[in-house]
């Protein structure tokens, strides 16, 4: 038996799963390159327009062969077909055809190498992951251009551990379809990437960004892999193997029991309900944020509608994602974040670099300094609020002004929909995310004036700690349980209690089944969190009452130091569950 190897890579979508490896054909396309008379120049344009027309036709073809399936990859799909017809490619590449008399695939390749540089100084990671899609778009092109075979259907055996340099949303597509995957395991991408997109949506263990490790996997090896830990094992021990598959039986049962309570309310034992909604990005985790009992949507992140993009989407495309979202979700409540980009990251767009991004022109600051793109999206908004129960939050509000400012930009594109005769539902709520330590600090005020609040712990962590949450070497000061911001969260909550407001928790503390009984004792009433966690929760809250929560909350919050308020809740916790239910 080979030895053992392991592999640390970035942990894209959580889940254990042991099986053997199936290496896609990792054979990078070769790109001829052939200079030319320049009489050939004019066919060769043609050629490659010939090329952009075979390569439309195909990803038509995939979306419909993907059937139902295909409504899920779509937008994504839809995304590389725009990137064929973008007019400054095409533009570009038959310029160099002609000018530099070079061939067609030559060209595209020039011109796609330009475009990923552009892409490589985006400080967001998200954006910056995005090329990989020119990539694909440019493999089809010139698998096209040589008369290569393309979109060939995968053969993968079941429970298959799929591993891949990168994996292309077509593929990805297609192994999704067949249901039953292992897991995915990639060398590029990180946690926005495709692959890990479409894992956690589908719920398909994930490990990404493992730099070389596929080189050294071939199909047929015995994998490992620890999708929220990160860890690939190749050729495992069987004692390695034994306690990936015990800890696979674990999950197993504990998805079922979970799916199980999903129709059961969010209780606790002494008679307090609170609601579990669900976090998104993309509309195909619908599907699974329903399965696993979310009430609604706590948390749509619209900044990735900015998708394989270079240009901002239009009202129009706003709009059908907003109608999608708000008709898939019934009579429950979606709340829409407003977008959440900063100076770097717009695509498509020259920017001068900030020296602090996160502190920069970011989020509802970026929004009022862009009025055109910010109305574009309050249009849309209102014109999707007739088709479902919306409601609307800007983020990162940092003083009352700005909430004034961006309500009154929402009612100028009111009346300018009305006067223009264009229908727009009935009025929803409008609230903001507290998540700067100002908005924390004066949420009395801000209660007079937004409909509901919904902490972002993920920022008020990160500027009430002045931790850089990219930041590595900082992240083991990343406290949720330090007493600033116990103390902060205790204000936020009062703040609308008093005011009669509803407050929601959508940031990544809300979905940690160990900090339930905190957030309990604090008397959030609403939690937003991703699918997988709402059972945890749920869990957590239905074993509880209330008044032991605050109980322990209180004894915790008289020591001083993270760390002691860490051990003791831990102790808690552990006292009362099987922690390793809750992780
Ligand atoms: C947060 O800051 O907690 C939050 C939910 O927003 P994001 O993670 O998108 O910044
Ligand atoms: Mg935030």
């Amino acid at each position: 038996m080979s030895a053992t190897v392991s592999f640390q890579g970035i942990g894209a979508s959580p889940g254990v799963a042991v099986g053997h490896a199936y290496v896609l054909d990792a054979k990078r396309v070769r790109t001829p390159k052939i200079k030319l008379n320049k009489p050939e120049t004019e066919a060769e344009v043609l050629r490659f327009k010939t090329a952009i027309d075979l390569s439309d036709r195909q990803l038509e073809e995939l979306k419909k062969k993907l059937g139902d399936d295909g409504e899920e990859h779509g937008l994504i799909l839809e995304a590389h077909r725009m990137m064929l017809h973008d007019p400054m490619f095409i533009v570009e590449v038959s310029r160099l055809i002609k000018e530099d008399t070079i061939n067609a695939e030559w060209a595209v390749r020039r011109v796609c190498k330009r475009l990923r540089h552009q892409f490589d100084n985006l400080e967001d990671e998200y954006f910056r992951e995005r090329k990989s899609d020119i990539e694909f778009v440019a493999d089809r092109l010139v698998r096209n251009l040589m008369g290569e075979v393309v979109d060939q259907e995968l053969e993968v055996p079941p429970h298959a551990i799929v591993c891949a340099h990168d994996i292309s949303p077509a593929d990805a597509a297609m192994l999704v379809r067949s249901g039953s995957i292992g897991a995915f395991v990639t060398d590029l991408g990180g946690q926005t990437s495709h692959t890990a997109i479409v894992a956690r949506a589908r719920e398909v263990p994930a490990v990404v960004g493992l730099g070389k490790a596929c080189e050294s996997i071939r199909s047929g090896d015995m994998v490992a892999v620890d999708g929220r830990r990160g860890l690939v094992l190749v050729n495992p021990t069987e004692e390695q193997l034994s306690l990936f598959r015990e800890t696979m039986r674990r999950q197993l049962q504990s998805e079922q029991a979970a799916l199980q309570t999903a129709e059961l309310p969010a209780v606790t034992l002494d008679g307090v309900r609170v609601r579990l909604n669900g976090n998104m990005e993309f509309p195909e985790e619908i599907p699974s944020l329903l399965a696993h009992g979310a009430e609604g949507i706590g948390l749509y992140r619209t900044e990735f509608l900015f998708l394989n993009r270079s240009h901002p989407p239009t009202e129009e495309e706003h709009f059908e994602s907003y109608k999608q979202v708000l008709q898939a979700m019934g009579s429950r409540p979606v709340t829409i974040r407003t977008l959440d980009l900063g100076g770097d990251k717009v695509p498509g767009k020259k920017h001068d670099k900030e020296i602090n991004p996160a502190m920069g022109l970011r989020a509802i600051r970026y929004c009022l300094s862009h009025r055109e793109l910010f109305r574009v999206q309050l249009r849309a908004l209102l014109r999707a609020s007739a088709f479902g129960n919306i409601r609307v939050m800007f983020p990162l509000v940092s003083s009352i002004s700005e909430l004034r400012e961006a309500r009154s930009e929402l009612e100028a594109c009111r009346s300018e929909l009305s006067r223009q005769g264009v229908p727009v539902g009935k009025r929803f709520p409008i609230g903001i995310m507290v998540e700067t330590p100002s908005a924390a600090w004066i949420a009395d005020r801000l209660a007079l004036e937004a409909d509901f609040f919904s902490i972002g712990t993920n920022d008020l962590i990160q500027y009430s700690l002045a931790i850089d949450r990219q930041n590595r070497d900082v992240a083991y000061l990343y406290r949720p349980l330090h007493l600033a911001i116990l103390r902060s969260l205790e204000n936020i909550i009062r703040a609308g209690r008093n005011a009669n407001i509803p407050v929601a928790m959508c940031g990544e503390m809300a979905g940690d089944a160990a900090l339930t009984i905190v957030l309990l004792a604090l008397g959030l009433e609403e939690f937003s969190m991703t699918a997988g966690q709402i059972p945890m929760v749920k869990n957590v809250i239905r074993q509880m009452t209330k008044e032991d929560a605050v109980t322990i909350l209180e004894q915790a919050m008289k020591f001083s130091s993270a760390e002691e308020i860490e051990r003791f809740i831990k102790a808690e916790v552990d006292r009362r569950f099987n922690a390793g239910d809750l992780v």
